[in-house]
């Protein structure tokens, strides 16, 4: 509180924007609160320290001249300093915050996951336009010629390229020396994902409500949030950054009850008692963990560790019965915001969009603020729109407009939807129309 209020005191006579996301987090939060969670949160999250990196961490940046540091820019005018009152007023009631933004509520496929609506995106296309699995694979792209060959050999040309490859990896197919040094400068951690299907009711104290510290024993659980149904981990007991009760979005998301699962062990690593298939209840956590050079991570026993760290941080009990495991490293996982970013991008987009490329998406344009799903997806659709009628991509140059506001004039329609909205048989809470103008 001490912290916070000094940085409310400060925040009214600044007159300089913060330099990089250490010092934005202090001056919005206060020392406290950025020792206690803002620091050793986003370290685990990223991978990369907020403060300045030591000589050591620096050194195992070897692909780098500089150790990478986070800039503030990302964040945006969208978060708001925390309201000292109402922070005070809760400290003092012991009550729970509110209100928690844009993500506090989203629909979720009842089947097939996040995959299931790119699934059903993609069957919008016309078939014969598609090339999905090994055999599409861009292997290489010359961009003077305008072709691009497939790992199949079949080359394709075309006149402009929209393309969602990670761009450090389309500059080394394109061969070309000047962007893949540039591309040099921009930084990322990797993700891995870990699921772990239990046996069993999911647990009361987990449950769906915004802090949950008040319902768990141990002390070190003081600042785990949870926002329905989603936790987030600062402390060291555990390898992961946050936990998703994966069941809890979708009862599609695991077996039925009266599946026959046999136990592959407890969570302690302990044989269970039989090795028969029995039935459920079931539930299930995702896990994620972050890597990078700075933040270096024990493949081999990284599924191990986690579900000890569930057993730390009270998520799982030692006897739990453990049914399935699954775990995946995506080497992209997050585009880092460093210092260095905007310096490569403001050169390296506009040089390749000079050779008829548009690198879009997560990491085709590196920008975290506009990386998510939804952005990805309205990158994709502002480029083809700047190439067919040179409208300008607000998703690409004005992340703080997009996500400032509700997007409500462009919609997904497919052909039988617009017909029928033409019709006056559809007429949902969006009109179904084309874009106008
Ligand atoms: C751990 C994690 C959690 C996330 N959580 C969320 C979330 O909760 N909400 C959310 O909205 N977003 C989330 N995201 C982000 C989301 O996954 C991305 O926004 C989205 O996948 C980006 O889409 P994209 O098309 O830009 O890139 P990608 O999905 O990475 O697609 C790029 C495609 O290019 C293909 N490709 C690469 N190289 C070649 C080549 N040589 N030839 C042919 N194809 C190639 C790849 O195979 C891939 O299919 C999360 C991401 C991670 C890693």
């Amino acid at each position: 509180m001490e912290g916070m209020i000094d940085a409310a005191l400060e925040a009214k006579v600044a007159n300089t924007k913060p330099k990089d996301f250490d010092e934005w987090i202090v001056r919005m939060m206060g020392t406290g609160i950025a020792d206690l969670f803002m620091r050793p949160y986003n370290f685990k999250v990223w991978a990369v320290p907020t403060t300045k990196v030591s000589k050591v961490l620096a050194e195992r940046c070897r692909t780098r001249l500089t150790a990478p540091q986070m800039q503030c820019q990302w964040l945006g005018e969208r978060v708001a300093a925390p309201d000292i009152k109402t922070v005070t007023r809760n400290v003092i009631l012991q009550k729970t915050a509110g209100n928690w933004g844009p993500n506090a509520t989203f629909r979720f496929p009842a089947y097939g996951g996040t995959g299931g609506i790119w699934i059903a995106v993609a069957k919008t296309l016309p078939k014969e336009k598609t090339r999905f699995g090994s055999h599409g694979t861009v292997k290489e792209i010359d961009a003077d010629s305008k072709r691009v060959t497939l790992e199949d050999g079949k080359t394709i040309g075309y006149e402009k390229l929209v393309t969602t490859m990670a761009v450090d990896s389309l500059v080394e197919k394109m061969g070309d020396k000047e962007l893949i040094n540039l591309s040099k400068d921009l930084f990322y951690s990797s993700t891995h994902v870990i699921g772990v299907g239990v046996r069993g009711e999911r647990p009361e104290r987990i449950g769906d409500k915004c802090w949950v510290w008040p319902t768990f024993p141990s002390n070190s659980f003081n600042f785990h949030i949870l926002i329905s149904p989603q936790l987030y981990f600062p402390e060291s007991d555990c390898p992961f950054y946050r936990a998703t009760i994966f069941s809890n979005y979708s009862p599609n998301n695991q077996p039925s009850p009266s599946t026959k699962l046999p136990t592959l062990h407890l969570a302690d690593g302990s044989k269970p008692s039989s090795s028969n298939p029995s039935e459920g209840p079931y539930w299930s956590i995702m896990l994620e963990v972050s890597e990078s050079s700075m933040k270096p991570v024990d493949n081999a026993h990284l599924l191990k560790d986690c579900i000890q760290g569930l057993i730390n941080t009270s998520m799982l009990q030692p006897t739990d019965q453990i049914v399935s495991t699954y775990h995946r490293r995506f080497d992209h996982g997050y585009p880092t915001p460093t210092l260095e970013r905007e310096g490569v991008l403001k050169q390296l987009l506009p040089k390749l969009q000079d050779k008829s490329i548009y690198s879009r998406g997560r990491f085709g344009s590196w920008r975290y603020e506009v990386g998510n799903q939804d952005h990805s997806f309205m990158l994709g659709v502002e480029a083809a729109d700047n190439i067919v009628n040179g409208s300008a991509e607000l998703t690409l140059n004005y992340p703080d407009l997009v996500n400032g506001r509700v997007n409500h004039e462009r919609r997904l329609v497919d052909g039988a939807q617009f017909f029928k909205s033409m019709k006056g048989i559809r007429s949902g809470e969006m009109p179904f129309c084309p874009v106008k103008g």
